[in-house]
């Protein structure tokens, strides 16, 4: 099978695979958060099957895997797995989604029908520049598209499809997975690595082709409780302690100009205020902390401990509760212990006549937690771009690179084993 057959299964399969809602939701008593993941779940269960692939499972939490059989003779090449997510961000519209195939890129704006001011322009998407003559696809204007990660969902059955029959690829045993509620950060909740079954794995998640992500943040969620003193305020005077004031009184000592996410970027770490919850008599700030290496994240709690007690004795009568919650750590902790995951990855990147360019993730992959789980997962381009936003878009090209790169790494790891 050729470049072009690539672009055109996987384009196909992406078409259809937009067009289902699977939108993921915050704070849901259900795993997966939503049933209709299965909507997609299902139909890709069919799919599987239906290009012969084995040990397809569905199971009742929403994950799908399946088995690509091994064609060298070779005893001991390792199972490697490739990931995708089904679930779109709850943070914008993914119900009636109408993905649009724009033919032939040449960098006029992309004006999308359904709201036209929503324009996807070249000056505003550098990215674009890489796309002349690409198909690129787009949403109408009014959802997301979906991009982040059914490209990845696409380009990962396509290049299961031709594994399967191209048996003259010499590879060991492959699987594929496919998981619901990323997006909420639940995305590995319930993932059996064991009954996975894979020693190595690969996200197919990430954005312009030739990227390789194998450094994340490593992350905690801190809560600060204050507690006040609430009384009828006509009769108040010398008694009411605020704690909605004691509260703004903490955040107003966080660090101005620094160690936020709108003044940080690459290597640097930030914490951040992102719920408040307010009473006169309680009032809890809830941050995140961001941070490369966890000795950075514990600076910053430590940071955050200080003031929090600075403000506690700036308000006698005042007191306060802190918690810190473990998000995910840095893969690159593990993945260092693995140096061939990643090399070879960019082995496979090359080989598919790319430029490798890796830079850290500012934020977590579900490989962030798997690699701690016991399976070391980088992430690897699937040319998703705009992640969660209404001018989302893929090229049907990039989506036929990460094919090639899945099928590149198939063989890498065989012939080097
Ligand atoms: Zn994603």
């Amino acid at each position: 099978m050729t470049d072009t057959a690539w672009k055109h299964r996987a384009l196909e399969r992406f078409l259809r695979y937009a067009s289902i809602d699977t939108q993921s939701k915050e704070d849901s008593p259900t795993y997966p958060s939503t049933a209709k993941q299965f909507d997609l779940l299902r139909l890709l269960e069919g799919e599987l099957r239906a290009i012969g692939l084995a040990d397809v499972t569905l199971d009742e939490h929403g994950y799908l895997f399946a088995t690509i059989p091994p064609t060298s003779g070779k005893k001991d090449v390792p199972t490697i797995g490739f990931l995708a997510h089904v679930d779109t961000s709850p943070e914008m519209s993914g119900s009636s989604v109408r993905p649009l195939v724009h033919p032939n890129y040449q960098g006029a704006d992309i004006v999308l029908p359904d709201d036209p001011a929503m324009v996807l322009r070249l000056s505003e998407n550098p990215a674009l520049a890489d796309q002349i003559g690409h198909d690129i696809v787009t949403a109408s204007g009014t959802t997301l598209l979906g991009a982040d990660n059914k490209a990845g969902v696409a380009a990962i059955v396509t290049a299961a499809e031709y594994l399967v029959t191209a048996r003259e690829v010499p590879h060991g045993r492959i699987r594929i997975g496919f998981t619901p509620d990323e997006e909420v950060g639940a995305g590995t909740r319930f993932f059996d690595v064991s009954r996975f079954g894979a020693t190595y794995a690969y996200t197919m998640d990430g954005e312009s082709r030739g990227e390789l992500e194998s450094e994340s943040f490593a992350a905690d969620a801190m809560t600060f409780t204050f507690k006040g003193f609430n009384t009828h305020p006509g009769y108040a005077k010398g008694r009411m302690i605020n704690a909605i004031k004691v509260a703004a009184d903490f955040i107003g000592r966080l660090p101005k100009g620094a160690l936020s996410p709108e003044t940080t970027e690459a290597y640097e770490g930030y914490v951040h205020p992102y719920v408040l919850n307010a009473s006169v008599e309680k009032t809890s700030v809830k941050l995140l902390i961001r941070d490369f290496e966890e000795a950075g994240l514990h600076d910053k709690e430590a940071l955050l401990e200080s003031l929090a007690a600075e403000t506690v004795r700036a308000w006698p009568g005042s007191s306060c509760e802190s918690k810190i919650e473990e998000s995910y750590r840095n893969m690159k902790r593990v993945l260092d212990q693995h140096p061939h995951v990643v090399e070879y990855a960019r082995e496979a990147i090359r080989r598919s006549g790319l430029t490798v360019t890796e830079r850290p993730i500012r934020g977590g992959t579900d490989g962030s937690r798997l690699s701690f789980m016991g399976l070391p997962t980088p992430n690897i381009f699937a040319g998703e771009h705009n992640f969660h936003s209404r001018l989302e878009w893929v090229s049907a090209e990039d989506m036929a690179k990460a094919v090639e790169v899945i099928v590149n790494l198939a063989r890498i790891w065989e012939e080097r084993s």
